[in-house]
């Protein structure tokens, strides 16, 4: 497989009246890789995903899929002419239509035998067969959501974009229609772009991030390289909680209210440093602090702490301190990747 990117995102805009829905982002996909597109709502990433569908034209910028310029201001390549499949949250099928020809929607131009085989091929592709004369109305939702991503594969597309594709499913169903749409999305080594405002699940599916906020692209790479390296203290937060301790660093160790921490490479002088909540841990040696309140969160305890200069909640397992104790907060040393930095 060609390393080269299937698409190129260079330094795009898009403007409305009163505001800059996306400034100056850039992006680029890899052949075969699922990208999620994470952020808040309202930070641009439906428009970015619109531009690159070519649903909306640039104001500034470029976007290349497969280096043919899709879009420049001015020129806009049709959606039907980029070779891009999008399928929007609602799923909306076409209701008249039934299963089969709802896949089968865009492949008017190809002779029937062909078009037959495609659409035979998607429905077990998606484990659908049993519903290849059904009508929309008939179908679940994961079921609409399998048809919709079928019919936007129809076309062979290089690139397929999902827009939420499980924000109207909960908790277990979301997981199992997840899972199970991710593997088959894989097996057909399809590039897939999501967007998600869901951290844990764009960690959770995406071989690469792409963190955006307030309109701008803040950092790409993989789950890891962003969850513990994180280019600020804004791309920091968008994949969990951090701790900001105030340090004074001196030949690569920062001195902390809670400890020194190693830092690779750092200037002398004084710095925030970021902290994801597992770096600190509660035990028999470190800070002393009062416990001021504890919470059950699922996989552990969230545990707030005073340490009489500091607010701070550590995530601790196992038998959780009593409100009102007073316990020891130390830095875990053996969660150097959780040790970022914030020069000031
Ligand atoms: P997200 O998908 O991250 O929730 P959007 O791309 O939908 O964000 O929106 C980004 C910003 O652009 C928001 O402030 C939104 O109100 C604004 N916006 C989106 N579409 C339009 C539009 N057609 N006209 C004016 N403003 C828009």
């Amino acid at each position: 497989m060609s390393d080269h990117p299937i698409l190129e995102v260079r330094d795009v805009t898009r403007r409305y009246a009163d505001r800059t829905a996306v400034e100056g982002a850039s992006l680029q996909l890899e052949p075969g890789q699922v990208s999620c597109l994470l952020g808040p709502s309202g930070c641009g990433k439906s428009t970015l995903l619109r531009m690159i569908a070519g649903l909306e034209s640039v104001d500034d910028g470029e976007i290349r899929c497969h280096d043919r310029i899709m879009s420049q201001p001015g020129r806009t390549v049709r959606p039907e002419d980029r070779g891009i499949g999008l399928v929007f949250q609602d799923n909306a099928l076409f209701p008249h239509l039934d299963v089969k020809a709802n896949i089968g929607f865009g492949l008017k131009g190809l002779p029937a035998e062909e078009r037959r085989r495609r659409i035979a091929a998607l429905l077990a592709r998606f484990h659908i067969e049993h519903l290849a004369d059904a009508w929309p109305h008939m179908l679940s939702g994961g079921e609409q959501q399998r048809v919709a991503i079928a019919r936007a594969l129809a076309r062979e597309p290089a690139l397929l974009l999902l827009d939420e594709p499980f924000s109207g499913l909960d908790g277990q169903l979301r997981e199992t229609i997840r899972t199970s749409l991710l593997s088959d999305l894989r097996d057909l080594g399809t590039s897939v772009l999501i967007v998600t405002h869901d951290p844990e699940e764009a960690m959770m599916i995406a071989d690469k991030l792409i963190l955006m906020s307030g309109g701008r692209i803040l950092q790409s790479g993989s789950p890891l390289s962003c969850y513990a390296q994180p280019a600020s203290e804004i791309a920091a937060r968008l994949l969990g909680n951090v701790i900001v301790l105030p340090a004074l660093i001196a030949d690569g160790v920062a001195q902390t209210p809670l400890g020194a921490v190693p830092l690779a490479s750092a200037p002398d002088g004084p710095a925030d440093i970021l902290l994801r909540p597992e770096a600190l841990t509660i035990g028999a040696t470190g800070t002393k602090a009062t416990v001021s309140a504890v919470r059950f969160v699922g996989n552990g305890y969230a545990v707030d702490l005073d340490t009489g200069s500091l607010d701070l909640t550590v995530r601790h397992q196992g038998e959780p301190p009593l409100s009102g104790n007073e316990v020891h907060v130390a830095i875990n040393a053996d969660m150097a990747t959780n040790f970022l930095m914030k020069t000031n």
